[in-house]
């Protein structure tokens, strides 16, 4: 039973990442679950009360039929997604019905990497030189300078994206990349493939959660996410808060809320990913109007600052009013990571050697893991999922640290 009167759609949802359901759940909401029908029907999950099929990504016009339908029989108070290719149709669906939502521009230009650049840098923000090219067009060797990062302008989960150090890793990064857009992402992105380059931002990256009310936008959280050198760029360690000082944090802070702000994000969460260059300058990498990681970001911000951030976007979807006051920055109070086990190579997954021993550890608040023996691995840049994440809570920066470390010695992946 639903005590809150309230009937929330959540669209798409990696069903082994529970705090969205759960925090819902929690504030008393039904859920109807709405999932990708190219995957089985969901087991029973926390504050599920009905599970829908959609044909998301093969026909969109009778998905939104399937909604606007089930509207009917059952009003539907707020939509969320928490996954990026799901975005577009969450903001269809939530204008129609007149729900809380960003409008579908605003969505547009955070899912194209084109329409992001040019916002950014039409913003007056630092932006990496960025070009878009077109099938068959190679870009002009001599305007170019190197190392650059070619990517789709419609990717996500790092797919495809590629650097390339000289002319010749260039062509091949832009013949991969489109090979991505066919394949890979073509369900996902309808025919919107492109292929973008930018210029290389040699730096560490940090991944920042932000919360927007009434145009006003809110860190809550700044982590450091490694500094990848690529020539791909799988996903690594996320631990908040960052180990930088005032001043580098208080420059993040503020690009960051602008860049939020330009792209029109004035309600709701956005997932930030930024890199510091040699000069100390800070460039917004890009902005997903989501919470990240397919709730990863609400276990970073909730454990880190005690804010539980899912319950503001709930909030928020289901046009509920809230009185909390956050400011520019919220204050950590504790540290805590996400550790993405690494592929660590490709070929058949068989298992991970050492996690048993890891969920033992004090620190180790969750353990997810996505792959079955059995799943393929593809070598980078292609994306067949990651082996699992684990949740930690640490004392301070260096512990967490050195607790990773160790799990990188520990743990192995074992190919068949
Ligand atoms: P996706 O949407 O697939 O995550 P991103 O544009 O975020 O694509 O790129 C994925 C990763 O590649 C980033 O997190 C970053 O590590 C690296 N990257 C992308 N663009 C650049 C760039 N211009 N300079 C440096 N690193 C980049
Ligand atoms: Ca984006
Ligand atoms: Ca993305
Ligand atoms: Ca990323
Ligand atoms: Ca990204």
């Amino acid at each position: 039973m639903s005590t809150l009167q309230k009937n929330l759609a959540i669209i798409c949802q990696n069903r082994k990442l529970p705090f969205v359901f759960e925090e819902a759940k929690a504030m008393g909401v039904e859920i109807t679950f709405f999932y990708n029908d190219n995957e089985s029907p969901p087991p029973e999950i926390p504050g599920v009360v009905r599970s829908i099929a959609l044909p998301l990504f093969e026909d969109e016009d009778k998905a939104l039929n399937i909604v606007m339908l089930e509207n009917k029989v059952r009003r539907i108070d707020g939509v969320l997604t928490l996954f990026e290719p799901a975005l577009d149709f969450a903001a269809k669906i939530a204008n129609r019905l007149g729900l809380p939502f960003l409008p579908e521009f605003v969505v547009e230009q955070c899912r194209n990497k084109n329409m992001t650049r040019r916002v950014l840098h039409d913003n007056g923000l630092n932006t990496p030189s960025f070009i878009e090219i077109k099938e068959g067009e190679y870009p002009d060797i001599d305007q170019i300078k190197f190392p650059l990062v070619v990517k789709p302008t419609n990717g996500f989960s790092s797919q495809g994206v590629t650097r390339a150090n000289n002319p010749d890793e260039l062509r091949n990064a832009i013949d991969k990349v489109w090979e991505i857009n066919r394949t890979q992402l073509k369900n996902f992105i309808y025919d919107k493939g492109g292929v973008l380059l930018e210029s290389f931002i040699d730096g560490p990256e940090f991944a920042i959660e932000t919360f927007s009310h009434r145009g006003e936008v809110t860190v809550l959280s700044i982590g450091n996410k490694g500094n990848g050198k690529g020539p791909y760029f799988e996903e690594g360690v996320y631990i908040a808060p960052a180990d930088i000082d005032e001043k580098l944090r208080d420059e993040i802070v503020d690009e960051v809320r602008r860049a939020v702000k330009a792209l029109g994000i004035n309600e709701g969460p956005a997932h930030v990913e930024l890199r510091i260059d040699q000069k100390q300058m800070p460039f917004v990498i890009e902005v997903a109007p989501r919470v990240g990681g397919s709730g990863i970001s609400h276990y970073i911000v909730k454990a880190s600052t005690d804010i539980n951030f899912l319950q503001l976007v709930i909030c928020y979807a289901l046009g509920m009013e809230f009185s909390q006051k956050m400011g520019a920055l919220v204050k950590p109070i504790s540290t805590a990571g996400n550790y993405i086990i690494p592929v660590q190579g490709d070929g058949i997954f068989v298992e991970i050697d050492g996690l048993a021993n890891a969920r033992e550890k004090s620190e180790v608040e969750y353990v997810f893991e996505f792959m079955e023996p059995g799943h393929k691995v593809l070598p980078y840049p292609h994306f067949s999922g990651y082996p699992g994440f684990i949740l930690t809570r640490h004392t301070d920066h260096e512990a967490c640290e050195s607790f990773y470390n160790d799990l990188q010695k520990n743990l192995k992946i074992k190919y068949s």
